[in-house]
């Protein structure tokens, strides 16, 4: 086989593999589950992939019931946290909490309202002038 096909075919297969290995939800990835700010380094950890995974899949439900969202804060690890001022013991700290906001123009309190009227298995639910705050109970 031709050299350059064999690097291209090699190519292809780390970018697929790559991607799916990122990839926790429908519509989530690791990368966007772990978003920061704080130029801090922040990779879920494998012992909280479960959790996030979890989280995913609840996002998912949100994303699809209101059209688009987008977190804002997931996983969060200690510095990253204590950069943000979030709470000690915060559910982000093992990758059960997110925070997120409409990509399709609602506003925070609507936003809260659709998650609340989902009846989701939350173990928090807080709403923000600028967010959406909830916690997932584990897997
Ligand atoms: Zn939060």
């Amino acid at each position: 086989m031709n050299p350059a096909i064999l690097i291209a075919v090699a190519s292809l297969l780390l970018l697929t593999f790559g991607r799916s290995r990122d990839r926790l939800s429908r519509h989530f990835t690791a990368a966007q589950l772990s978003v920061t700010n704080t130029g801090l380094p922040n990779e879920i950890p494998a012992m909280f992939r479960a959790n996030a995974a979890q989280l995913g899949s609840v996002l998912d439900t949100i994303y699809d019931a209101s059209g688009g969202i987008v977190v804002t804060s997931g996983y969060r690890s200690g510095p990253v946290n204590d950069a943000v001022g979030g709470v000690t013991g915060s559910e982000h700290l093992q990758a059960l909490g997110a925070d997120f906001k409409s990509s399709r123009g609602m506003d925070a309190a609507g936003l809260f309202q659709l998650v609340s009227d989902l009846d989701l298995p939350l173990a928090e639910l807080i709403s923000y002038p600028s967010h959406v705050h909830i916690a997932v109970v584990p897997p």
